[in-house]
């Protein structure tokens, strides 16, 4: 059997809800899904309701940015609880960052001529955590882009007109607050590190391993089988597991599915065990 240890629905910037995307993983013939939205953890009483009905094991997780000495990273964390926490107690914070961030790509795009109004955005993104992707599917429906990932080239990514950011806690205060939590953190898609060499991995998941850092997504959309043996193989020598997901969004990564991603992704259970036996 295989799982998907990393999505998002509309509570973030996913475009089904929590129990739509429970329905696709049970459809796909997974064990499980972790439902792991951006700084919020308001699908996961919906998705874990959905998940008992059709019989798989929902994971409860969130993705958080953080940063590190050469920019930003995402980290998955697995096995986050909807109750108080150290982590928990501050995705309010990390969302309220988002608002200030949000508004201000409004006044950027506006300068430029471009109204899109912040309850606009609020309403395109239906749930409470309120990102780029929304901005993007707005700058689609009212055609100034053919596409998101044509908005993020031009207008919402580090080199588009309305680029803006917020802040950031440093990676060793992020994966200390999801262990302190109860959780186990998971280096997302490390292709978007900006890394080259085997050197450079390795000082990486050197210095992350030290700080506390569980799992590295060696499975996930669009890897080669050589790319995921290679992240494998290195990790491994650190301490490290091996993680995997989709990272589905729906409509908002229209090639992505859940469980198989670009058609050739398997994470088979055994990986999700090995995570949660550091469950601390
Ligand atoms: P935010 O969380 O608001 O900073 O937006 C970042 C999110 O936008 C990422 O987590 C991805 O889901 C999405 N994203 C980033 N770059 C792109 C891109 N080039 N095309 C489509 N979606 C993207
Ligand atoms: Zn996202
Ligand atoms: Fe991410
Ligand atoms: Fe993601």
């Amino acid at each position: 059997m295989a799982v998907d240890l990393h999505a998002h629905s509309a509570a973030s910037d996913g475009s089904d809800t929590p129990a739509e995307l429970v329905g696709l993983a049970a459809q796909a013939g997974l064990s499980a899904i972790a439902l792991t939205d951006h700084d919020t953890l308001e699908g996961i009483p919906e998705a874990r309701k959905e998940a008992g009905r059709v019989g798989i094991e929902l994971i409860s997780g969130v993705e958080l940015a953080c940063r590190w000495d050469r920019g930003g990273l995402h980290i998955v964390s697995l096995f986050i609880e909807p109750e108080a926490g150290p982590l928990q107690d501050r995705l309010a914070e990390f969302r309220a960052g988002r608002e200030v961030r949000n508004r201000k790509i409004c006044r950027l795009l506006k300068e430029i001529g471009i109204e899109i109004d912040y309850p606009e955005v609020l309403d395109q993104a239906q749930g409470d955590s309120v990102g780029r992707p929304h901005f993007g599917a707005l700058l689609v429906a009212k055609g100034y882009v053919p596409d998101i990932s044509a908005a993020f080239r031009d207008y919402l990514g580090p080199d588009g007109v309305a680029y803006a950011v917020r802040p950031l806690l440093p990676l060793e205060e992020v994966v200390g607050l999801v262990r302190n939590s109860g959780g186990v953190p998971v280096l997302a898609h490390p292709h978007t590190l900006g890394l080259n060499t085997a050197d450079e991995y390795a000082d990486f998941f050197g210095k992350a391993a030290s700080y506390g850092l569980v799992g590295v997504e060696c499975y996930y959309s669009g890897y080669s089988t050589e790319t995921r043996r290679q992240l494998e193989e290195s990790i491994r020598s650190f301490g490290l597991l091996p993680s995997g997901g989709s990272d589905y969004h729906g409509s908002y990564k229209p090639d992505l599915q859940v469980g198989v991603g670009k058609g050739d992704l398997m994470v088979p259970d055994r990986i999700l065990e090995d995570l949660r036996a550091r469950r601390s």
